[in-house]
């Protein structure tokens, strides 16, 4: 079977979040299995130039777009045997220094950018000489893919179409744009309603990969459930309710090749769970290279990640602030970017502490490494996770990760109450300081019974998180979704 996953975002290519990772991972674990795995993606600015093996071809082509006529053409890289990588070049919506935006904004044609991603995927599924069975889209970015495939199905006899799959990471971001957007699809106007894309009076491309595809799937078990809820449904509960028996679940996975603390190039010293001697060297490392005092004795907790409501980072500056107010002996480490008020309360907690508190505003993931290395519980108070990536990491890097008990994160720690012989971290349900509070002061309990300590960790180090049985998931869908 011949598979074509589409995305906007794939690891170490372009990356804005776990989505580049996922894609990444799961389109190698999937050539793992024996499957003919295509990827269709953007090329972005200064790709070639940092992945030489990027190849331009002279598949070149053009699509009427509104008023222009744009072009486009496929470069193509080859890792396996079973695995090729499209890049869409077209400069003129790709060659920029962000991925969706800059400055905290976002790009103003991001629709038309999206668009011509997918109507791309749509030439590779009908062109490629061995066309995909499945066509699997992520994202609001590929959502319009299925709607595209349908109508070219229904207008041209296009036998072999494939079925579509469309995988929720986020259903917060759905991409919603003005009705005249509609026009850039080459879709007729009769095609946008209530039942595709139209939401509200405007186009969603996350509805219309909702509503068109063969199948939904999502990140992890409990977010499937989580977004049939008016909490969590961000206003597509109904419709997602009316597709229940199509939607599922299936939790990420970890790419070992890049997340492995064995042999992981951005360590100063490898360490396993058999062997964990090298952790101590790591987190003497982490202290000095953030010019934090290096003392073993000091519980290290960390987080990486967006600042963003989300992830619940008010939530903990609010927490560290009340705990390091109280002289609690702890340092902390943060290394993320997102919302300037958040950046700015970080900054100040780190000025206010300096001894305890490190704060790296941006995107750096040799660092990330290094973090979940050295740091000793790893903090994820998150309001929502589809699946979340960090906590699976932390548990791989031997940072007992303590989260909220939602999504992704309720589906992959396990709280001593939950089962003591197995438990893997430490979980909280409220979305409340009280609540996050409790739960830190649960680990600085833990940091003075080393024997739990390190059963705890050794349990997460050794946890089963491998892509090879995820995407059996996927392979078993896809098997699925072609014999209806
Ligand atoms: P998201 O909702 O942002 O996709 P995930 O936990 O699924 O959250 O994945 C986030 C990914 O992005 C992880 O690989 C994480 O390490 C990475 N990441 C987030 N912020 C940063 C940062 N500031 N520097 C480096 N990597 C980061």
């Amino acid at each position: 079977m011949h598979v074509l996953l589409a995305t906007s975002e794939l690891n170490p290519y372009s990356k804005t979040g776990g989505l580049a990772d996922m894609v990444s991972a799961l389109a190698r674990a999937l050539a793992g299995t024996g499957l003919r795995v295509s990827v269709v993606t953007p090329l972005y600015r200064g790709m070639t130039e940092s992945h030489p093996g990027i190849e331009p071809t002279s598949w070149r082509w053009a699509f009427p777009m509104g008023e222009n006529l744009v072009e486009g053409r496929f470069h193509c890289q080859k890792p396996s045997p079973n695995l090729t990588l499209w890049f869409v070049d077209q400069a003129g919506f790709f060659d920029r220094p962000g991925v969706y935006g800059e400055g905290g904004r976002d790009y103003a044609d991001n629709a038309a950018r999206f668009i011509f991603l997918s109507r791309a995927a749509l030439i590779l599924a009908r062109h490629l000489p061995e066309p995909p069975k499945v066509l699997h889209c992520h994202d609001w970015q590929t959502g319009l893919i299925p709607i595209l495939a349908r109508h070219a199905q229904l207008q041209t006899g296009w036998t072999q179409a494939p079925r579509t799959i469309f995988t929720i990471h986020n259903l917060a971001f759905q991409g919603s744009f003005p009705i005249s957007s509609w026009g850039l699809t080459g879709l007729p106007s009769d095609w946008l309603h209530l039942e595709s894309a139209l939401h509200f009076e405007r186009v969603n491309f996350l509805k219309a990969g909702l509503t068109q595809s063969q199948a939904i799937t999502t990140v992890s078990p409990t977010y499937a459930q989580e977004i049939l809820t008016p909490e969590y449904g961000c206003g597509l509960e109904g419709l997602l309710l009316k597709r229940y028996n199509d939607l599922s679940g299936i939790l990420n996975g970890v790419d070992h090749e890049e997340w492995s603390p064995g042999s992981d190039p951005a360590l100063p010293a490898p360490f396993t769970a058999e062997d964990p001697a090298g952790k101590a060297v790591c987190k003497a490392a982490l202290q000095r290279e953030l010019g934090l005092p290096e003392n073993p004795a000091l519980p290290l907790f960390a987080n990486i990640s967006r600042l963003t409501d989300q992830k619940g980072s008010a939530l903990i500056v609010q927490t560290l602030r009340g705990l390091l107010d109280a002289g609690e002996a702890l340092q902390f480490a943060l290394l993320g970017s997102g919302e300037r008020s958040l950046e700015n309360a970080f900054r100040d907690l780190s000025k206010r502490f300096p001894d305890q508190v490190a704060a790296r505003i941006g995107f750096d993931p040799a660092l990330s490494h290094r973090i979940e290395a050295g740091a000793d519980f790893y903090l994820m108070p998150s309001r929502f996770e589809p699946c979340g990536l960090n906590q699976l990491y932390s548990l791989r890097y031997g940072a007992i990760p303590i989260v909220r008990a939602t999504g992704g994160l309720q589906d992959s720690v396990i709280d001593p109450r939950e089962n003591a012989a197995q438990a893997t971290g430490i979980k909280f349900i409220p979305s409340t300081e009280a609540a996050l509070k409790k739960a830190i002061l649960k680990a600085l309990a833990l940091w003075k019974e080393p024997a739990w300590l390190q059963h705890i960790r050794h349990n997460g180090m050794t946890a089963d998180f491998s892509w090879e049985k995820q995407a059996a998931e996927y392979v078993a869908l896809y098997e699925s979704v072609c014999r209806e």
